[in-house]
C-alpha cells in the first residue's frame, strides 16, 4: 500500500507527519480489517502524541484517495482494508473477524434489473461463524 501511494503520487498534498506515517505503516500489508479504534490503540502505543481525530481524519483522506477501502460489513464499526484489489469478505457474526475471499466471484445480474445503470463493481458480504466460534458454540 505504501508503495502504491508513492507510485500513484498520492503523497502529493498529503503531509507526511510522523503520526500519519505510523498509521500508514500499521496499515501496510495489514489483513485484519481493523477499525479506526483498533488502529488508534496500536499506533498510540508507539506514538503517545497520537489523537483519535488524527487517525480518523487520516483514514478518511486515505479512503478518498483510493489507497484504503472502507468496509461496512461490520454493522458496529467501519473497517479498513489497505488491499484495494477486487475481492470479497466474510464476517464471523460472533467475534466479528473479517476474512478475505480473494478473487472474483462470477456474478450476473438478470437482464433488465440493472436498468440503465452501468455496473462498475460489486462487493459480496458473506456472514457466518468462524471455526473458533463454531467450536465454542458447540460446547455451550
Ligand atoms: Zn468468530
Ligand atoms: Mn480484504
Amino acid at each position: 500500500m505504501l508503495k502504491k501511494l508513492q507510485q500513484k503520487g498520492m503523497f502529493s498534498g498529503f503531509k507526511r507527519t510522523p503520526q500519519r506515517l505510523s498509521i500508514l505503516e500499521h496499515l501496510d500489508g495489514n489483513t485484519s480489517h481493523p477499525s479506526a479504534d483498533e488502529i488508534y490503540r496500536v499506533v498510540a502505543r508507539k506514538n503517545p502524541s497520537m489523537s483519535f481525530a488524527t487517525v480518523y481524519n487520516t483514514l478518511n483522506t486515505l479512503v478518498q484517495t483510493g489507497a484504503v477501502r472502507e468496509l461496512t460489513i461490520d454493522p458496529d464499526r467501519k473497517r479498513y482494508d489497505p488491499d484495494t484489489s477486487a475481492h470479497h469478505h466474510l464476517i464471523c457474526l460472533e467475534c466479528k473477524k473479517v476474512a478475505d475471499i480473494p478473487g472474483d466471484i462470477p456474478l450476473e445480474i438478470p437482464r433488465g434489473v440493472a436498468k440503465d445503470f452501468v455496473i462498475l463493481g460489486n462487493h459480496i458480504e458473506f456472514y457466518g461463524l468462524c471455526a473458533t466460534c463454531k467450536k465454542l458454540k458447540r460446547k455451550k
